[in-house]
């Protein structure tokens, strides 16, 4: 139900009519066109829900909640990710035919087809549309048979096949979510983003083509919206060209949802997850890390790139050129505001805001005496890596003698090692020693904040701190963009640092936030009111 809000700060009531939850300012980026929208001119949300958030049929339940309070007073199109753990079941049964494990094959479709099953079972009470589910749900399965029995067959696993098994999961939660909101009165339709989002052929990390997905979306999804019906879309996947589906990466449902939020020119873009917004630190790692009212697409971006899983790496990419605020907030807290992220951030913004760390990364090193004169030696690591397409997280020179640390993520180490030898593999051949060295016991952590430069004595006391508190250093870069500093550690000191930085900036403190600066922000960020019974249980409801 829609509820007027209590300001958290001062407790006084504050306005809620729809004009002042989407002011003017938010508008001007506007441009698709307004006969595109309903009669009202409702504004419109791109809302996306995260794994847990439609885990089993109760979290589905609340889903629903939070979508018919949205369609009340604004146009909805939901992108939907697959239920919590079936995309890692789906990637296993990908790499069990390639071993040639039928069984284990069987056996993983069979949990998750019950699974499926039983949040079906539990949603929807019409036979016939049940009947119309299982169906479909059925067919998805038997999809996925085929490519693990073609898999097998040939003891190889395509990028295209790895893709078509992994997107399982959202076609199959998609229609679902669909169901069950027609089951509570909201018309809604099913809709494979293969459908919308276009693509380039690079599976497994596709990227977007922003104009062909527009032209499609517009065609598709504006007529649904007109019409007063919600778009319920799957996340994580789009297709080629050529018709052929591809995924984001993993995680990508919040690319999906920034992707649609850009293409329709949306007045907000929500990503609906399991914790109240970003946090001052991963809360698993740091327990006292606590909510960010707001943050500049920046320094969200930075938080994504360097590890919080919050995000995926390329979120902001999407809505950076149109300036569309997104909110990250909990479903299962839905009456908290959750985090505001703007083109600028907060007014008083500067100094450090949020810690990450990355704990599947290593440590790769080129150098050592024998490397003191070989040519070219950044020139040619550079182009190696680039040519293996390996992300690097950190950069450090610090020797005369070439010595290079890079840190790139777990999942690249040995194609990046491997070509970095072969590339060096002539200078070296008559060197007794490893110059080319691979460290997998070590985890990047990185301070970010937006102009820590203005604020003296950031890097003194994130250093000092460390200092204090025994977290020996391995290597160090401070990003020239004065958003970041980023740092190695050993793994097993990964959390002892970020909770010396943690307590340093007092970033847990809610006083590190001034009253005045939350009012302020309470009274910007104005965000959709949904408030969600707890005791939600979809199948006791009539
Ligand atoms: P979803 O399935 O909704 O996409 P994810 O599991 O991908 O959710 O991301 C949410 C999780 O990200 C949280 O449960 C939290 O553990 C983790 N996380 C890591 N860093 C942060 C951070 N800075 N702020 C909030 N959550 C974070
Ligand atoms: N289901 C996909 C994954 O687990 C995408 C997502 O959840 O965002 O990676
Ligand atoms: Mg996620």
């Amino acid at each position: 139900m829609t509820t007027r809000r209590k300001d958290h700060a001062a407790g006084a009531e504050l306005p809620g009519p729809a004009s002042e939850l989407f002011p003017e300012r938010l508008r001007r980026h506007r441009s698709v066109p307004d006969r595109f929208r309903s009669a009202g001119k409702k504004p419109l949300r791109v809302m996306k829900f995260g794994g847990t958030s439609v885990g089993d049929a109760s979290c589905i339940g609340r889903v629903v909640e939070i979508i018919r309070t949205a369609s009340r007073e604004s146009d909805v199109v939901v992108v939907v990710s697959a239920m919590s753990g079936v995309t890692n079941r789906l990637v296993a049964a990908a790499s069990q035919s390639e071993s040639g494990d039928y069984k284990s094959v069987a056996a993983i479709f069979g949990e998750l087809h019950q699974q499926h099953d039983a949040a079906a079972n539990a949603l929807i009470h019409s036979t016939a549309e049940r009947s119309r589910l299982g169906r479909k749900m059925t067919e998805l399965f038997q999809e996925g048979d085929r490519l693990c029995q073609g898999t097998i067959l040939l003891r190889e696993l395509t990028p295209r096949t790895r893709d078509a098994l992994s997107s399982l999961g959202e076609r199959l939660s998609t229609p679902l979510v669909a169901a069950a909101l027609a089951e509570r009165g909201v018309a809604s339709a099913a809709i494979e983003a293969t459908e919308l989002v276009v693509t380039d052929a690079c599976h497994g990390a596709a990227d977007p083509n922003m104009e062909l997905t527009r032209e499609r979306c517009e065609a598709r999804l504006l007529p649904l919206l007109q019409q007063g019906i919600v778009p319920v879309v799957t996340g994580f996947i789009g297709a080629a060209p050529d018709g052929v589906l591809t995924t984001l990466g993993r995680g990508g449902s919040d690319y999906s949802a920034t992707i649609l939020g850009a293409v329709l020119d949306a007045d907000e873009v929500i990503l609906w997850t399991d914790v109240d917004g970003l946090q001052t630190a991963d809360p698993r790692l740091v327990p006292g890390a606590c909510t960010i009212p707001e943050v500049s697409y920046r320094e969200a971006a930075e938080l994504a790139y360097f590890g919080a899983k919050v995000l995926h790496p390329k979120t902001l990419r999407a809505i950076m050129p149109c300036g569309i605020p997104l909110w990250v907030r909990n479903t299962f807290a839905p009456e908290r505001l959750g985090t505001k992220i703007t083109p600028a951030g907060s007014p008083s913004g500067a100094g450090v805001k949020a810690l990450t760390a990355i704990g599947d990364a290593v440590l790769i090193t080129v150098g050592g005496p024998g490397f003191a004169g070989v040519q070219d030696v950044l020139g040619r690591t550079f182009r190696t890596m680039a040519a293996v397409r390996a992300d690097v997280l950190l950069i450090s020179q610090a020797s005369s003698q070439n010595d290079l640390c890079l840190v790139v993520p777990s999942a690249l180490a040995k194609c990046t090692v491997e070509a970095l030898r072969h590339e060096f593999a002539h200078d070296l051949a008559h060197e007794p020693m490893e110059h080319i060295t691979l460290d997998a016991t070590v985890a990047m952590v990185t301070v970010v904040g937006q102009n820590m430069r203005s604020v003296p004595g950031t890097v003194g006391r994130t250093f000092g701190a460390l200092g204090r508190d025994e977290v020996d250093l391995i290597a160090i870069a401070q990003g020239s963009s004065e958003c970041t500093i980023s740092f190695v550690v050993a793994k097993k000191d990964t959390q002892a640092a970020l909770a010396s930085i943690h307590r340093e900036f007092r970033l847990g403190n809610p006083l590190n936030r001034t009253l005045a600066e939350d009012e302020n922000y309470y009274r910007l960020c104005e965000p959709l009111q949904v408030n969600v019974q707890t005791n939600h249980h979809p199948d006791r409801e009539q």
